[in-house]
């Protein structure tokens, strides 16, 4: 008897396998039928390259996608006119998946290969994040009708992100508590190659130090001026002086903003914009106190007066070994990228305006990289999302191998069809590793304890840029 209940319990098991695998084939096969859908809302995306806070068209944009689609959108969350939350289905376990849509400014180029800017726009996709917003899309959908096919329950539930360039929208929604009752997050983002690892960031704080002196003729009166250049010049030497006494994985860079405008006019008003990062957020907040009292001490020394305002603040990423490895193995099977004849021929030419070599470049867009703990330099505000809820993150290789982040070649294979299916790639992953979560309470489990483990036991999140209130007006 016993053995027989038992061969019954292993005959669902089998077939329910086979019924999932079903399931999940013809989800991919969805979403190669509608890769032209999606490339299309990627590319206007991409035409519009909208800046931090007034993405306004692309926010509509991915929103009306999901509602067409059946999710509910709630829109202008946690105080941000372009940050929405789009869900399908109810109860647990909820899957959370994030999607981002903001340009830069300063540098605009078109889809050649060559170094072309495009003539009607100063900003650009030079951080791929069209791709981004509608590959997360494409996947929530795919899961949301392979979810109804399958009778499978719980949420999948995709945030709409704005200004991830140095807006920190995710830590507002963080802030306003959207992911509470989130299991688990997935993300992905546009690179140079197919990686999914337990990576990590660096923490990141920002702030523009402010100095205002007394203006003066500067050579008839300057023993009555009080020069605000001279508390932004101090600031700098003894930030300089005090990198030196800093841990080495410090980052701390600066561009003054404002300098005053005529050597013959003391300078009333300067202002220096400066990012410091490190891989701790309590190191960071140490740090940063030391960095304010150059400020403050220039400020002393020069006869100024000096006020800083906190622009951002993201912590690193926490890694989630557990969720990336899952995430791994569905990019394994989904594969990395395969360049067409003219996607090759674009590629070679592109390369020749790249410092690094990869090579094989077919090759290393197919590739997928070995799974290994890595981290980078960088900082993003998905930080302040992986302490809240578990999360992890995959690349895919929608730029020419060797391309950087923020530089043209990015904006122009973003804008063909080598980003388009890096974008297919993502969306396929994601939506293989979504299925995978919605059906193994053990797995949600798992990232779970991993979680609660890396951030100890008496974690509290304090979102590192304060109380402030979101910066809507930061590129207007
Ligand atoms: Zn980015």
């Amino acid at each position: 008897m016993q053995r027989i209940t038992a061969i019954a319990a292993l005959t669902t098991i089998m077939l329910s396998g086979a019924a999932q695998a079903a399931g999940e084939s013809s989800m991919l096969t969805r979403l190669d039928r509608e890769q032209a859908r999606y490339a299309e809302l990627a590319l206007t995306i991409w035409d519009k390259a909208e800046l931090g806070y007034v993405e306004n068209d692309s926010s509509t944009l991915l929103q009306d996608t999901l509602a067409r689609e059946g999710f509910t959108v709630e829109t202008g969350v946690a105080g941000l006119p372009t940050a929405f939350v789009a869900s399908y289905g109810s109860g647990k376990p909820v899957i959370g998946l994030l999607a981002e849509f903001d340009a830069l400014p300063g540098i605009s180029q078109t889809a050649a290969p060559v170094r072309e800017a495009a003539t009607d726009k100063h900003s650009g996709h030079a951080c791929g994040h069209h791709l981004f917003g509608a590959g997360s899309v494409a996947a929530a959908v795919a899961v949301r009708h392979w979810m109804e096919e399958n009778n499978v329950s719980g949420t999948v539930r995709l945030y709409g992100t704005p200004a991830e360039e140095g807006g920190s929208g995710k830590v507002y929604m963080v802030r306003a508590g959207l992911f509470e009752d989130v299991d688990s997050v997935l993300v992905w983002h546009p690179a140079d190659r197919n990686q999914a690892n337990p990576s990590t960031t660096l923490a990141n704080k920002s702030a523009k130090f402010r100095f205002r002196g007394v203006s003066s003729h500067a050579a008839v009166a300057p023993e009555r001026g009080r020069s605000a250049l001279d508390g932004v010049e101090a600031m700098n030497m003894m930030a300089n002086m005090l990198r030196e006494h800093m841990p080495q994985e410090v980052r701390m860079h600066h561009v003054i903003t404002s300098g005053g405008s005529a050597p013959n006019v003391v300078p009333d008003f300067a202002e220096s914009f400066y990012y410091l990062r490190h891989p701790d957020a309590a190191t960071l907040e140490e740090l940063w106190a030391r960095l304010v009292a150059t400020a403050e001490g220039a400020a002393v020394g020069t006869g100024t007066e000096m006020s800083y305002e906190v622009i951002h603040g993201n912590h690193s990423v926490l890694a989630n070994e557990t969720l990336a490895r899952a995430m791994h193995d569905r990019l394994q099977q989904v594969g990395g990228v395969q360049y067409s004849p003219s996607d090759l021929a674009f590629a070679n030419t592109l390369a020749e305006s790249l410092a690094r070599s990869e090579g094989d470049l077919a090759a290393a867009a197919a590739r997928i990289e070995p799974f290994a703990p890595s981290r980078s330099m960088g900082s993003t505000d998905v930080g302040d999302v992986s302490w809240v809820v578990p999360t992890t993150e995959m690349r895919a290789a929608t730029w020419v191998p060797g391309t950087a982040p923020h530089t043209w070649q990015a904006i122009a294979a973003g804008g063909t069809d080598i980003g388009v299916k890096g974008m297919m790639v993502a969306a396929k992953t994601l939506a293989l590793t979504a299925a995978d979560l919605l059906q193994q309470p053990e797995l949600l489990r798992a990232a779970r304890s991993e979680f609660e483990q890396r951030r100890g036991a008496d974690f509290t999140y304090r979102p590192l840029l304060g109380e402030r209130e979101p910066p809507l007006d930061y590129r207007k």
